[in-house]
């Protein structure tokens, strides 16, 4: 392909996914959108990646108070508008080229690029939902973070069994309510004794991505990360 780009390059030329404007390059965002992203800042809490006093300890309060049963969450970006204009593109856009993009600004944030020994589970969408938009959002960025990680993509490991309603405006336990198993493992996918990847596009309260960590964990698994795009703090 490295041949033919100038080529590609002069008949579309390549354009800023978010804005429009020329780019230089053969994919990613402009100087101006580029600068417009917020990331998660240093020092953050080692667990949960929000921000933390440089002076205090290296987990948060709550982190302190209630482990959670996780082992750390990487963020690329703090949900905000730009990043909240890239994850909606990624999910209602068609825009499924943004993937990749995305998935390598996850990549960078690892603190381990090689996952190797790692299976890669994208949070599940019902099913419904799944056929009604075609793809499920996570699964394109799981899909994309295992081939620059060398992880293993196992696409349909958690399956979510029912829809379940926004969870905005919930108190965290009517949360873990909302949610009480509508989601489990997949009982054919071997997950026993293996480190797991969660990959999600935005992780806002947890409490999905904790309803998959207990269904990994339930299931076998050694070890549980979460890789997200965008992290609300
Ligand atoms: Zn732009
Ligand atoms: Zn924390």
């Amino acid at each position: 392909m490295q041949a033919l780009a100038p080529l590609i390059d002069a008949v579309y030329p390549q354009r800023c996914p978010l804005c429009g404007a020329m780019l230089a390059g053969y994919d990613g965002l402009c100087g101006a959108c580029w600068g417009q992203l917020s990331f998660p800042g240093d020092p953050a809490c080692d667990l949960c990646a929000t921000p933390i006093s440089p002076e205090g300890p290296n987990r948060c309060e709550s982190c302190m108070a209630e482990p959670p049963r996780h082992r750390g969450i990487v963020a690329a970006t703090c949900y905000d508008a730009v990043s909240r204009q890239l994850v909606l593109r990624l999910k209602h856009g068609r825009q499924t080229a943004l993937a990749a993009m995305m998935a390598r600004m996850i990549a960078a944030r690892l603190p381990e690029r090689n996952l190797a020994s790692w299976a890669l589970v994208p949070v599940p969408l019902h099913r419904w939902r799944l056929w009604r938009r075609g793809y499920n959002q996570s699964a394109l960025l799981a899909r994309e973070l295992a081939g620059l990680t060398g992880g293993t993509l196992m696409v349909d490991a958690l399956i979510r069994h029912r829809r379940t309603p926004s969870l905005g405006g919930l108190d965290r336990a009517e949360r873990a309510q909302a949610l009480q198993g509508a989601i489990t493992a997949h009982p054919r996918r071997l997950l026993r004794d293996r480190r797991v990847m969660l990959v999600d596009d935005v992780l806002t309260s947890g409490a999905t991505s904790q309803a998959c960590v207990d269904a990994l964990l339930a299931a076998g698994v050694r070890e549980v990360r979460i890789a997200c795009f965008a992290r609300v703090i």
